[in-house]
């Protein structure tokens, strides 16, 4: 995190995205979509500022938002969540996952983690003086061995910290390993966190809710966010919902940090989390689609690529076109091929860089013609 002065170093999407500006290359760094989300959700902000919702909400955020969130995780899960005692709204799923760690963690207590992890999840930990423990995900499926965590998950374990659907592989936790987490969790008096920002792009594969197994829910702080869904990273409007004390042990340490955010948004997000199912399955199906032109292109671009089963991001070994440092390859494909990625060192501890040198992350979150002119551009590398 620190860099050779003391001070924190800029995050990779800052320092990638800025390269891709100053170079005129495609930004397939850092993720957002280039293309509009659902224009009903777009003009419910624009309606709502005309209404007036311009000055702080309630803490815990305005009910219309906290009772579509129940009303998402009963339709989609099954699940059903109090929306006065068991939903907070917070700045994003960043501000979720910041007051939850500061929260529940005490200097010393252990942090687990997949590796690798989305890069704000060491930072925050490292702000709450907890350590980090991380567990493996290994090429090509990305997924965690059983026994790797059984030996990680400890007495000394606060949080079992796992992201289903995953950034930057793309992975989703199958049942059994959200079972075995499940178990680990009430054996060693651990709690679950799941950043779930990523529920409604799978593929071909079911997202499944730990709290929605068998003992998940009493143990576990559910973090999401309307970003991805609903092509709105820029509007920071996220959840959490977790069993009552949980909650408010989070709030309290909410409070200082944004206190409430975004006004016009919450009532958006809201009519956005009740759309139609067809919305939902259409997102996921053209991101699909997108996955595969750019897969293909870096395939005959001379990558080795992993299909994601979800999500924005597709890995891609660059091994084979001769690459043996992607944090070096990544500052120099801007201008060597006119499109910017980010290397997968950026999610993996410094100490533990091995077997993970040569990924690339790309986001295919963009519109059809850049994704072709990326893969065209990538094609020249050969
Ligand atoms: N978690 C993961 C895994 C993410 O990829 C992101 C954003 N890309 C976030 C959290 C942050 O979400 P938000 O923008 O809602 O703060
Ligand atoms: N979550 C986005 C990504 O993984 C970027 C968010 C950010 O820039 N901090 O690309």
């Amino acid at each position: 995190l620190l860099g050779a002065d003391g001070e924190l170093r800029q995050t990779i999407f800052g320092e990638m995205s800025a390269l891709a500006a100053s170079t005129g290359a495609i930004n397939l760094g850092q993720g957002f979509p280039d293309e509009e989300g659902p224009i009903e959700v777009l003009d419910a902000a624009r309606q709502a500022i005309r209404d007036g919702a311009n000055q702080y909400p309630p803490a815990l955020g305005m009910p219309v938002l906290r009772e579509a969130i129940a009303a998402h995780q009963q339709r989609f899960y099954g699940l059903r969540v109090d929306p006065d005692s068991q939903v907070l709204v917070t700045a994003g799923a960043t501000e979720a996952l910041a007051a939850t760690i500061l929260a529940l963690t005490e200097e010393g207590d252990e942090v687990l983690t997949l590796e690798p992890f989305y890069d704000a999840y060491g930072a925050m930990i490292a702000f709450g003086k907890a350590t980090h423990v991380t567990v493996p995900l290994r090429a090509p499926h990305f997924l965690p061995d059983h026994e790797d965590l059984r030996a990680a998950v400890t007495d000394r374990t606060r949080l079992i910290l796992i992201n289903s659907p995953h950034n930057p592989t793309g992975s989703v936790l199958p049942r059994e390993t959200l079972e075995l987490i499940i178990e680990l969790a009430y054996d060693h008096d651990a709690i679950i966190v799941t950043d779930e920002v990523y529920e409604h792009l799978t593929f071909e594969v079911e997202h499944t809710p730990i709290s929605s197994l068998p003992g998940g829910f009493d143990r576990t702080v559910t973090i999401s966010s309307g970003g991805k869904t609903f092509s709105t990273t820029g509007w920071k409007i996220g959840w959490i919902i977790a069993p009552q004390p949980i909650l408010q042990a989070i709030l309290a340490v909410k409070q200082y940090l944004t206190y409430v955010n975004g006004a016009p948004f919450q009532p958006a997000i809201a009519v956005g989390l009740g759309l139609p199912d067809e919305f939902f399955s259409g997102v996921a199906s053209t991101l699909q689609h997108k996955c595969e032109i750019l897969s293909a292109g870096l395939t005959s671009a001379g990558f080795t690529v992993s299909t994601p089963q979800a999500g924005y991001f597709v890995i891609a070994d660059a091994a084979a076109l001769g690459v043996t440092d992607a944090a070096e390859f990544c500052r120099s494909l801007p201008s060597l091929a006119g499109v910017a990625a980010v290397p997968v060192s950026a999610f993996v501890h410094p100490d533990r860089r091995g077997g993970f040198e040569t990924l690339l992350r790309f986001a295919f979150c963009k519109k059809i013609d850049v994704l072709e002119r990326a893969a065209a551009q990538l094609a020249e590398l050969r």
